[in-house]
């Protein structure tokens, strides 16, 4: 059966009083989660909502998220969270886009809530969310909703917008359910894990690829609403943590800002993805954490998660993200749609069957994306004879100098190895005579003395020349997205603007 509140229900039979979700001081046990669920459906049913209707969540991760989330898919109905760190504005063309029932938030969200009622005044309820939402004593929901189809949405996600107005990507039960069962065989996990989620879970990283199937089964999942490299060591001894996830840019801070002093025998599988991830960063994580073994995941929202580089495979593939789910097809093609030969890169797709079914309420971006059942990644990267995949870039961040292609991720990954470099970013800046010019935008760490003629000395004995950066911008920090990820159009933005300051 491939249907999300089945999770819910057959873990609460199978592992009753067994730890499901901890955050902070409380818990909920498998029991307690599928119980919740049910009173939580009961109630939206109670506040007129259907199967089909979206409700919408502005919140940071909390207890009530999985009972919210497993009471919305339980009635049918469609579960929309959003990206809390997105200003009012934003927020608004998603719920005009996905026009919601009703916006349940928690109390830190009570006033961006209430201004995006006032501005669609006529489109949904507003419930504050609190702990009495899961004090409830109510029936068993049915076990299906009537006429359920596998086909049928569970989720909306909104992509982080780096690439324009974020798009809803309407994830089906079916390619969730699957991708959680993919998962949890390729990444080993079992039900005796317990992981530290401190990525958003409005994001497929902190929702589909991590804890889909850690509940699915049955580990239990340490949530938290904030990320801090001590705060995380601290989680992880206090729970006995097995795994974490986290997001590349965590592990650049967690580098910076910890010692490998203290870490518990529990603790056993890293795991990293959702942008690409600097091969020394990894190298140094290994050094910090000697004992653990590492994964990696790539995926994205429209395709939920595509490979993994298991830890049985982590060290030889080192760079590589590894092999298809299961579940999963994926093919690497030119620009006519043709298969690259093995080695060749081209841009990664995905079958449609593994992912959205398109975007909620836009026809054209879908057409767009989805061409004959396959979904367009807008990631180029390659197969090897062992079929593991490489990413070499994205396409949109690939750029052409003077008539070669340019893989801004190669120099960044030049970059991270050099000592007292802490973060980099690298995007084509605009030039009269090459078209467009790399152009470093670099963090040092604060003891280094780097500068950007040093930056400059490294990537020339180590790059082509048409490939070290001609500009280089020493900064405070990079701008990131709610999920962690370098705001790359910025930072063109900020040189066709001339609004970035020059370090040099
Ligand atoms: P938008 O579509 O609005 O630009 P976004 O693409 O950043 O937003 P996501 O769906 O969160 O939104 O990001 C997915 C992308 O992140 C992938 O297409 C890929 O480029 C990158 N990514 C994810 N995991 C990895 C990984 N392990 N290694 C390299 N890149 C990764």
């Amino acid at each position: 059966m491939r249907f999300l509140g089945e999770i819910a229900r057959l873990n609460a039979k199978r592992f009753g009083d067994k730890t499901a979700l901890v955050f902070e001081d409380d818990r909920l046990s498998f029991a307690e989660l599928n119980a919740c669920a049910d009173g939580i459906g009961r109630q939206l049913l109670d506040l007129g909502i259907r199967a089909g209707d979206r409700v919408a969540l502005l919140a940071e991760n909390c207890l009530e998220f999985f009972p919210l989330y497993f009471g919305i898919v339980k009635i049918g109905a469609v579960m929309v969270p959003l990206n809390f760190r997105c200003a009012v504005a934003e927020l608004e063309h998603m719920i005009r886009d996905c026009s919601p029932s009703a916006l349940f938030h928690t109390d830190a969200f009570a006033s961006q809530a209430e201004q995006l009622k006032a501005r669609c005044p006529d489109s949904f309820k507003l419930v504050r969310m609190s702990r009495d939402l899961l004090d409830v004593d109510a029936r068993p929901l049915a076990r299906l909703p009537d006429n359920f189809d596998e086909q049928a949405t569970a989720a909306i996600m909104y992509t982080s917008g780096t690439t324009g107005l974020p798009k809803g990507a309407m994830l089906p039960h079916r390619s969730l359910i699957e991708g959680a069962a993919s998962t949890a065989l390729a990444a080993g996990i079992r039900s005796s894990d317990r992981v530290v989620v401190t990525v958003p879970l409005f994001h497929g990283g902190g929702m589909y690829v991590v804890s889909h199937p850690h509940l699915y089964v049955g580990a239990s999942i340490v949530l938290t609403s904030k990320f801090d490299p001590v705060g995380l060591l601290g989680l992880i001894e206090t729970h006995e943590a097995t795994t974490f996830f986290g997001v590349p840019t965590q592990y650049a801070v967690l580098l910076d800002s910890t010692s490998s002093a203290g870490l518990p025998a529990s603790f056993k599988t890293a795991w990293y993805g959702g942008a690409p991830m600097p091969v020394e960063i990894v190298r140094r994580s290994q050094i910090l954490w000697p004992e653990v073994r590492f994964l990696q995941c790539y995926g994205q929202t429209e395709t939920t998660l595509n490979t993994v580089l298991s830890v049985e495979d982590h060290d030889r593939k080192l760079g590589s993200a590894g092999q298809e789910l299961p579940h999963t097809d994926i093919r690497v093609v030119d620009e006519h749609g043709v298969d690259c030969p093995v080695g060749v890169v081209g841009e990664v797709i995905v079958a449609r069957e593994a992912g959205m079914t398109g975007y909620f309420n836009n026809p054209d971006q879908t057409a767009e994306t989805i061409r004959d059942g396959w979904i367009y990644s807008g990631d180029l990267g390659f197969f090897d004879e062992e079929r593991f995949l490489t990413l070499v870039d994205r396409k949109k961040d690939m750029f052409v100098s003077g008539g070669e292609n340019v893989y801004p991720k190669e120099i960044e990954e030049v970059l991270y190895a050099c000592q007292g470099v802490v973060e980099v970013a690298v995007v084509g800046g605009p030039h009269p005579k090459w078209g467009e010019v790399p152009v470093g935008f670099v963090v040092i760490a604060a003891e280094s003395k780097h500068t950007a003629s040093s930056l400059q000395a490294w990537c020339e004995d180590r790059l082509a020349r048409y490939k070290v950066p001609r500009q280089w911008h020493l900064v405070d920090e990079l701008p990131k997205n709610a999920s962690g990820k370098v705001r790359k159009n910025i930072l063109r933005e900020q040189l066709k603007t001339g609004g970035a300051s020059n370090g040099a």
